[in-house]
């Protein structure tokens, strides 16, 4: 843990961008949203902090488009209408965030916390909830020169809006499932597309694999054995890439090139909280999803305990325990008394519903 701030940060409570609340939650993915409801239906008010610029974590930005099957009660839900979802479940709580900043310090504090972003937010608080997933993403840059020029432009890691790559020429790289699954997805609206990877056999769901053959037998796409080695273009605008293959260079035609190499997922500022880790994850307890340090609580992928499954419906479950734990240290007087939302008034009035 940070030696305490307040010798040196005592305009602190003056400033605009300080705040009081009773949790702050590291990160706004599926997990850190869920937490506000849980939370919220103890009393407990909320403060999310994201380097993200809107909410959803890995779900709105790795893979909005994506149905996920396994979402109790959703036989299929797109991600991104999940976290619509659970933005629409947590309006009742008004939790408030904080988007594009990133939390750098923690400090115990006499009353609790004191958080700050490399925004210069302060928020003091009674519990910290970290909801950092795999901390902070960074995609897998290809070793391909001058790719930088064309970053955001014309070579993109992740697919946001799939209407932006309509009739493009299109170059996906790579043989996981990120790049099979954007190539079925991709295929019906691209002007035409090729798929490269540097072998025959692939990482991805073998059923994702067929089907890209069957298309490309098809005639609907293309796949080259190889590896991009250089860019062709002006201004950050694609025009074609050269592709290195078992049987010398070829260049194609491509407008648009989505690499899929990976993620570097990065622990960042967590790393440097004193938290006990297993292999640069938090550990914690299955009782109460604390870390090492009483108050700190971790949800979601960034926790580590035995059995652990990185499924958004395990991070919900430890939300919901992380939540009853929360409350006795916010109000240690008040009793925890547990209820059904579907039977209880009391809970039914703070979601506006009774
Ligand atoms: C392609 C793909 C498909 C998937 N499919 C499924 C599926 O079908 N079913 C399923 O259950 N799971 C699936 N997952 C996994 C699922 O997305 C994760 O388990 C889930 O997103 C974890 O949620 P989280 O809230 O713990 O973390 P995340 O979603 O990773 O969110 C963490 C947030 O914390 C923020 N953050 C990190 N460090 C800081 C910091 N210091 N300051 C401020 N903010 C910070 C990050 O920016 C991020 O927004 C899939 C994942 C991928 C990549």
């Amino acid at each position: 843990m940070n030696k305490p701030l307040s010798a040196i940060d005592p305009g602190a409570a003056m400033a605009s961008n300080y705040h009081e609340t009773d949790v702050v939650i590291v990160g706004a993915g599926p997990c850190g949203l869920f937490a506000v409801f849980e939370l919220g239906l103890l009393d407990l008010k909320c403060h999310l902090i994201d380097i993200l610029d809107r909410p959803g974590g890995q779900c709105a930005e790795l893979y909005p488009e994506k149905p996920i099957y396994d979402i109790p009660g959703w036989p299929v839900i797109s991600a991104q209408g999940l976290v619509d979802k659970l933005m629409e479940q947590i309006r009742p709580f008004a939790a408030e965030f904080h988007f594009g900043e990133m939390v750098s310090e923690l400090e115990r504090t006499d009353a609790g916390f004191r958080v700050r972003t490399d925004a210069n937010t302060t928020i003091a608080c009674k519990v910290v909830v970290v909801a950092a997933g795999g901390g902070s993403f960074q995609p897998k840059r290809p070793p391909i020169p001058g790719i930088e020029a064309y970053e955001g432009r014309s070579v993109f890691y992740s697919v946001r809006r799939m209407e932006d790559f309509r009739d493009h020429d299109l170059l996906v790289v790579g043989g996981g499932d990120s790049a099979l699954d954007w190539t079925l997805n991709l295929q019906p609206i691209a002007k035409s597309l090729t798929l490269v990877h540097r072998r025959p056999e692939f990482r991805a769901a073998p059923d994702s694999v067929n089907k890209m053959f069957a298309l490309r037998d098809q005639g609907a796409l293309s796949f080259e054995q190889g590896q991009v080695t250089a860019l062709k273009g002006e201004g950050g605008t694609l025009e074609a890439a050269i592709i290195k293959g078992p049987e010398g260079d070829r260049e194609i035609a491509a407008t648009r090139l989505l690499p899929f190499f990976g993620l570097t997922m990065k622990l960042g500022p967590v790393a440097n909280w004193g938290l006990n880790l297993h292999e640069e994850l938090i550990a914690v307890d299955t009782e109460k999803f604390e870390s090492s340090e009483p108050g700190i609580f971790a949800i979601g992928d960034i926790n580590f305990y035995p059995g652990k499954l990185k499924l958004i419906l395990s991070g919900f479950h430890e939300a919901a325990l992380m939540s009853q734990a929360a409350k006795r240290i916010v109000h240690p007087n008040q009793r925890v008394v547990f209820q059904y939302t579907t039977s209880s008034t009391s809970l039914q009035k703070k979601l506006g519903v009774a």
